[in-house]
């Protein structure tokens, strides 16, 4: 029933039961049956509901009224005044009732009685403390009292403040939407302040989804919205755009180095390892940033330019930043475009194996050749690996490019004179999807290479992701009889501990090591280099040194007991065609004793 009729209804009992006194023995036991059955009515109500007279004392109300606001018995007693049962009410909300919260009551009442006695019916929320939320509905009536009915709309409201909270948030990361941080973003603008819009997308998410399931896929995104709230100030907006986007507002001006500064702390945070559902799982991620107001007067204008410095950071390299640059020469398009080129490179053999040689100090002699792919591009050249390999792994055009290299390399290597053997580089994709250690198996059986002529390069970023086939394959490759070498050594984070892992046959120690070399830094490096070949030595595991540019570098490294060298100082990587040229000139520069090819 409306409350209007309701309170209608109730006005019209309360008079027929003013009239009752006075009248027959008969008519009162009618009376009183009609009583009864208001009484059933009244406790049967969804509502609470209580009267009150013109005296503010109560008259009746049901069991409900009671029940919503905790009332003992002897406060939903007709005759009750409205006082006692807000002052208890004050009481249990609260826990005081103090002269001053009585005064602040008897204002309370008359105003309430007040705006009742103007014959206005009005409404009020009221949120109890023990989590409930009442709406109580006060209708006057005529003689001067007036019907409250009280509604439990708590599950009510909470569903218009789950809507309401959708609307804005996303739910897997709990943080903004991108529905939200728009209208912020219009709301900063409008404000005229000054900001960056910082836009992060996380690099290969789509391996992590692929290869160890949405579940954990998911949970990698909450962690690293967890490391990101945590990262902002109060004043930032942070929010989830979609997949593995998130964007952050940060308010006030900057200077580039705070910014670069906020930007590389930001990717730290995201980079350090997550533990997710018993895997560990490291990440990096990339950031395009725009500028406000110089880079943008609207939010679209924002969002597209910090999404072209975000495209520029991971064409450039993974786990970096890049401004937006209005002077730039961005192509949306290029993304879809370097996908299809690949495919298209697949199929019309555009890749080509350079072959960079790998000396070994000790029998002066070229040990092995390692293949660095390249890309003949029709338009642009000659492409380095750097440019494609992390989009190629990306897009899973990674197993289908490295199982080609297998085959090409070991086929290349089989007409090398025996023992020099070849070095393939491997992704970590490889060993995640497709079947690396067919690939492997087919390459030698094709190219009729022994096995123990094939060293297979991975890099740190294979054990960090500790994928669960990873070891697996690679103790299957190394019974096979080919060789496992650990390269970029150095670069990633807990190496030490991967040493212990897996027995890599060889570990190659990053070029960065000795590109410092002769610098105040170089000390260290040499120190570094001298422990890990001692370390590797004693885990008998053989240790190359990357990067060699000069002689002085090559001194030096050959006084640190390293056995392997490798570096433009002896050659760049050259095409296939020119293997017999790289022999004769390693011959020459170290007066080797080496095998030419037939
Ligand atoms: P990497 O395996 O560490 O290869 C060594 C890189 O250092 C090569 O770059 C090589 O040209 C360069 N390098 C060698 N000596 C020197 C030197 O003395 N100074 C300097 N500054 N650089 C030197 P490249 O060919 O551009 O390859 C880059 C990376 O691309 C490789 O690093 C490897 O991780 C990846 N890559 C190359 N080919 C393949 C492939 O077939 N499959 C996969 N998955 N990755 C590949
Ligand atoms: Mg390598
Ligand atoms: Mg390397």
């Amino acid at each position: 029933m409306p409350e209007k009729s309701l309170a209608l209804e109730m006005d019209r009992g309360w008079k027929a039961f003013q009239i009752v006194n006075g009248i027959s023995d008969s008519e009162k036991k009618h009376v009183k049956q009609l009583n009864g059955l208001f009484e059933i009515a009244l406790n049967n109500m969804a509502r609470g509901l209580s009267m009150f007279d013109d005296k503010q004392r109560l008259v009746v109300c049901n069991n409900l009224y009671g029940e919503i606001f905790g009332l003992p018995q002897e406060l939903t007693k007709p005759g009750t005044p409205f006082a006692d049962i807000i002052a208890y009410h004050v009481w249990t909300e609260t826990g005081h009732n103090t002269a001053e919260d009585r005064a602040h009551q008897r204002r309370w009442i008359d105003g309430h009685v007040g705006a009742l006695s103007a014959g206005r019916s009005f409404s009020e929320t009221k949120y109890l403390k023990n989590g409930r939320t009442i709406l109580v509905t006060n209708q006057p009536l005529p003689d001067g009292g007036w019907v409250d009915i009280q509604e439990d709309i708590t599950e009510k409201s909470r569903a218009e403040k789950k809507i309401t909270w959708l609307a804005r948030h996303d739910t897997l990361t709990e943080l903004h939407n991108r529905f939200h941080f728009r209208e912020e973003l219009q709301t900063t603008l409008a404000n005229g302040r000054d900001f960056s819009v910082l836009w992060i997308d996380l690099d290969n998410f789509k391996a992590v989804n692929d290869t160890l399931g949405h579940p954990v896929g998911d949970a990698l995104l909450k962690s690293v919205a967890k490391r990101l709230r945590k990262a902002i100030r109060q004043t930032d907006v942070l929010a989830r755009l979609g997949g593995d986007e998130f964007a952050i507002i940060r308010i006030g001006a900057a200077t580039a180095a705070q910014s670069e500064q906020v930007a590389r702390r930001l990717l730290r945070a995201i980079t350090a390892d997550h533990m997710v559902l018993g895997n560990k799982i490291t990440i990096t991620a990339s950031m395009g940033i725009a500028l406000a107001p110089e880079h943008g007067a609207t939010p679209d204008e924002l969002l597209k330019n910090a999404d072209l410095a975000l495209y520029s950071a991971k064409s450039t390299e993974r786990g970096t930043y890049a401004f937006f640059d209005p002077t730039g020469d961005y192509d949306i398009g290029k993304s879809q475009r370097l996908e299809a080129d690949l495919k298209i490179a697949l199929k019309k053999k555009q890749f080509e194996l350079h072959y960079q040689p790998i000396l070994d100090i000790k029998t002066k002699s070229v040990g092995s050749f390692e293949a660095l792919i390249r890309w003949r591009h029709p338009e642009r050249g000659l492409v380095p690996p750097v440019d494609f390999i992390g989009f190629a792994e990306e897009t899973g055009l990674i197993i289908e490019i490295g199982a080609w290299a297998l085959v090409r390399a070991c086929r290349d290597a089989a007409g090398w004179p025996d023992p020099i053997k070849v070095t393939v580089n491997l992704s970590s994709i490889q060993f995640e999807k497709g079947d690396l250690y067919k690939s492997v198996a087919t390459a030698l059986e094709l190219s009729s290479l022994a096995p123990e002529r094939l060293e297979l390069e991975v890099t740190e970023s294979v054990l960090l992701r500790d994928h669960p086939n990873t070891h697996d394959i690679l103790h299957r490759l190394r019974e096979l009889g080919v060789k496992i070498a650990l390269d970029d050594f150095g670069t990633a984070y807990a190496s030490l501990s991967y040493l212990r892992s897996f027995p890599f046959d060889k570990l190659k120690i990053d070029r960065s090591f000795v590109r410092d070399f002769g610098t105040p830094q170089g000390s260290d490096c040499m120190a570094i280099v001298q422990s890990v070949t001692g370390l590797a030595k004693r885990l008998r595991m053989t240790t190359v040194v990357e990067g060699i540019e000069t002689a002085d570098q090559f001194n030096l490294i050959s006084n640190a007991g390293c056995e392997e060298v490798q570096g433009f100082y002896f050659s760049k990587p050259v095409p296939v065609g020119e293997i017999d040229d790289v022999l004769l000139r390693c011959q020459d520069l170290f007066e080797l004793k080496l095998v030419k090819t037939a």
